[in-house]
């Protein structure tokens, strides 16, 4: 690839792998001359890029989550190198697991080359996998909820390009999983099991960034768009659930400059439309 064209790059900062002791740089993208052609932004809150003839497409998402090439411990860089040192133990303690989940997903994952949108999901799922065994204090619920959502997407964006390929499944179950996840985190505030302050960037997405209301919002819309369906009585209590998240975000009423008014607007509509779904769902009881 000639230097004009080049997307990427690796940091000068040299990482050391806690868990396995390894040493590697970070790859990271390019942000200037054009390549981010920034398109829409979703109802997920997730933006979209047009691609470019230049640089081609342009996936931003697929380089948050540092990954070590060698052992396949993945966490967001703010907290890759500062994990206590039980969670190193257990980390170590999982690796071939690990590589083998990975195996099993992506046979031709490379994360010593440029990544491509395959190792940009697999960074995600990792990371899901890997804050299963990190404590509390890097709030590893809200994480895995992060990367499930991620990973969803990134997975969407992918079967745009080869629908033949699958990706439409794995995208559903990394939603019901990101449902899952944030649904939990919801009850990990509220219970103070995890705690939210120190968290400086919430996205979703990697641009805009939506505070704590806009995790709310995701947990809400996650239950609304990708929530179980089947079970009725079930149902009605994620929607109840749901409805009262949303209503933390719309009860303050007033915008501001971390609440612009069509955010709030979105968290309206979907107010509304969780709160038609219980009526209709209560009516025909
Ligand atoms: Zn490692």
């Amino acid at each position: 690839m000639s230097e004009k064209s080049k997307i990427s790059y690796y940091s000068k900062n040299v990482i050391n792998c806690p868990v396995c002791g390894k040493e590697f740089k970070k790859e990271d993208l390019l942000s200037g001359g054009g390549r981010m052609n920034a398109g829409n932004l979703t109802d997920e809150l997730h933006r979209l890029y047009i691609p470019t003839k230049k640089y081609g497409p342009i996936y931003p998402l697929i380089y948050p989550v540092v990954v070590c090439p060698t052992c396949l411990y993945s966490a967001y860089i703010s907290d890759f190198e500062t994990i206590s040192p039980d969670s190193i133990f257990e980390l170590k303690n999982k690796t071939e697991l690990r590589k083998e989940e990975a195996k099993n997903l992506f046979p031709r994952y490379n994360f010593s080359k440029n990544r491509t949108i395959i190792e940009g999901i697999l960074s995600y799922i990792l990371a899901a996998i890997c804050y299963d065994s990190i404590d509390s204090s890097h709030q590893p619920i809200y994480k895995q909820g992060l990367s499930c959502l991620r990973a969803a997407w990134l997975c969407n964006d992918y079967h745009l390009v080869e629908p033949n390929e699958n990706f439409d499944y794995l995208r559903d179950v990394m939603y019901r999983k990101a449902d899952f996840f944030y649904s939990q985190m919801v009850e990990a505030e509220k219970d103070g099991i995890e705690e939210y302050g120190t968290i400086t960037h919430f996205g979703p997405d990697i641009d805009h960034n939506h505070g704590f209301d806009g995790a709310l919002f995701l947990a809400g819309l996650l239950v609304y768009k990708h929530g179980q369906k089947d079970d009725k009585v079930k149902r009605l209590k994620s929607l109840h659930t749901a409805k009262i998240t949303i209503s933390r975000i719309v009860g303050m009423g007033k915008a501001s400059k971390s609440k612009p008014s069509d955010f709030v607007e979105s968290a309206r509509e979907l107010h509304s439309k969780i709160k038609d779904e219980i009526n209709r769902l209560e009516e025909n009881s």
